[in-house]
């Protein structure tokens, strides 16, 4: 639908009159700039029509009830950390959930019910202090309903699998205003496409229930680095743990991140088990590192202290990086793959010898995946990617000054290229981060998706959001 380009700000004025919690920020004003702010990819070609800050569910009610009958498209802005920015859309109404940030938990059921403004931080902050955590992001400042809106992996996911996985409830407020709790209960197939397709835009989720999981007092986990590394050890490394992935227990996840540039790579580990069944399982093949490669860069780290050898609470390892590093211009893509084949560690290494020079390294991401999340079936709900072992991204950084340079368009080119180079290999891409470059819409849409839900997602589609208010280019069925 093309929605006419109307000036709405005397109706936009009248709606707040209705609803003197809703803050409403229009274009000039500081909370404007203050919800621009919020987007994790600078992005300042699109501007919205206005802002809105709801404190309830009946103001996210009103805004969609203003929002259909003024036929005025809407877009919803979480954690902000979507990396293709597809929160904030040009001449839309943006509601910015961020001052929805209530987290009702119940120690009996261990169970959470999560308003649409919390964050990984948020969450972890609450639930951990009473010995409980959900499956949850590795960034602090990603939105929990986005995040779980396109699946969801965290550090927890190899035993406990994914977000979508431990979600038991969602309450959604549809393009026409009518609030519904979508569950295996009752609306059952609303339920199931917002597991994994919920920012194709069938309605703002304005709160969810997640499963709570005991946590042990303490765990062992910590990043080593190698910078710098040669390219020729850079592959010998990702051969190594290649072999050792692809048997490794559950308990055990990798995040492999190879830096352009310098070159060398930061690799985070973590063990969800007991720290005496780490000594047995884990630290021998950390070991078995250190003596192949040497010694690691002097940063690395366990939370708090010799690289391989302290334990840390759950809650320090996920908070460990503090705040978010300063915004820069990015551009990611992804792949879900299978095993890392001779084939595809020669892509990427060859990709990281390519990357262009800018003021920040890019960086390709290596996840480890499998163990809990492909035990689910690939219909229990829209997430499809249940034989994937890893997720592969390419993240090109650059910043103003790269921009002024005319260096910006190498970047972008660059992880294009590198993702485009692996899609003979790729098993879908990851609705969450980005897509692979695919030539065609249906392409991109199937990669994340999978063919045969296609037709499903577009009648549910059909059925709650008819005018498509919700409907962004990226994800048009
Ligand atoms: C640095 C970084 C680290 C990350 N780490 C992980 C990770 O460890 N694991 C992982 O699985 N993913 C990770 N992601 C991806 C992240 O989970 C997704 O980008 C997620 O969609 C972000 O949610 P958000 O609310 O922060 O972002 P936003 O940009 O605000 O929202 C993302 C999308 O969801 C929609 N949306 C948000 N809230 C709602 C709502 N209440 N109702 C309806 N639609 C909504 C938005 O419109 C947008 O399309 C990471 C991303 C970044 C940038």
């Amino acid at each position: 639908m093309n929605f006419p380009k109307k000036n709405a700000d005397h109706e936009i004025k009248a709606l707040c009159k209705e609803s003197p919690n809703l803050l409403v920020a229009l274009e000039g004003q500081d909370e404007y700039k203050k919800s621009m702010g919020r987007l994790f990819c600078e992005n300042d070609s699109n501007k919205p029509k206005a802002f809105f800050r709801p404190k309830t569910t009946d103001d996210v009610c009103r805004v969609l009830r203003y929002a259909s009958a003024n036929q005025l498209q809407v877009s919803v802005l979480g954690g902000g950390h979507d990396p293709k920015g597809l929160a904030i859309i040009h001449d839309a109404l943006v509601l910015d959930m961020s001052a929805m940030n209530h987290i009702d938990i119940d120690p009996q059921t261990a169970t959470a019910w999560v308003e649409a403004g919390v964050n990984v931080k948020d969450l972890d902050d609450v639930t951990c202090p009473q010995g409980l955590a959900a499956v949850n992001g590795s960034c602090t400042t990603v939105g929990v309903v986005g995040f779980t809106l396109g699946g969801g992996f965290g550090f927890l996911s190899r035993t406990k699998g994914l977000a979508v996985d431990n979600c038991l409830q969602m309450e959604i407020v549809t393009a026409t205003g009518q609030r519904i709790v979508a569950s295996s209960q009752g609306h059952r197939h609303l339920f199931w496409v917002l597991r994994g397709a919920g920012q194709v835009g069938y309605g703002v989720v304005t709160k969810l229930q997640v499963k709570l999981h005991t946590l042990q007092e303490q765990y062992v986990g910590g990043r080593f680095w190698y910078v710098p590394m040669s390219s020729t050890k850079l592959k010998e490394l990702l051969h190594v743990m290649s072999e050792f992935c692809r048997s490794a227990e559950d308990e055990i996840t990798f995040n492999i991140y190879l830096i352009t540039q310098v070159p060398g790579v930061a690799v985070d580990y973590f063990y969800d088990g007991h720290p005496s069944e780490a000594e047995g399982k884990l630290l021998p093949f950390l070991r078995s590192i250190t003596e192949r490669f040497g010694p690691p860069g002097e940063s690395s780290t366990a939370v708090n202290g010799p690289w391989e050898e302290q334990t840390t609470s759950y809650v320090e390892y996920q908070q460990r990086f503090g705040e978010e590093p300063v915004k820069t211009y990015k551009m990611w893509k992804s792949a879900f793959l299978g095993e890392l084949t001779p084939e595809v560690i020669h892509i990427i290494i060859s990709q990281l010898e390519e990357a262009p020079v800018s003021s920040n390294p890019h960086t390709i991401g290596l996840e480890l995946l499998g163990g809990e999340i492909n035990r689910k079936s690939p219909d229990s709900c829209a997430y499809v990617h249940r034989d994937a072992l890893y997720l592969f991204s390419a993240q090109a950084v650059w910043t103003p000054e790269d921009e002024a340079k005319g260096n910006a368009h190498a970047c972008r080119q660059w992880a294009e290229e590198t993702a485009r180079s692996l899609l003979p290999h790729s098993l879908g891409s990851y609705q969450n981060y980005a897509d692979c470059g695919e030539n065609t819409r249906a392409q991109r849409l199937e990669n994340y998706f999978g063919k045969a839900n296609i037709q499903r997602l577009k009648e549910l589609k059909e059925e709650y959001d008819p005018l498509g208010i919700f409907t962004r280019e990226h994800f048009r069925l």
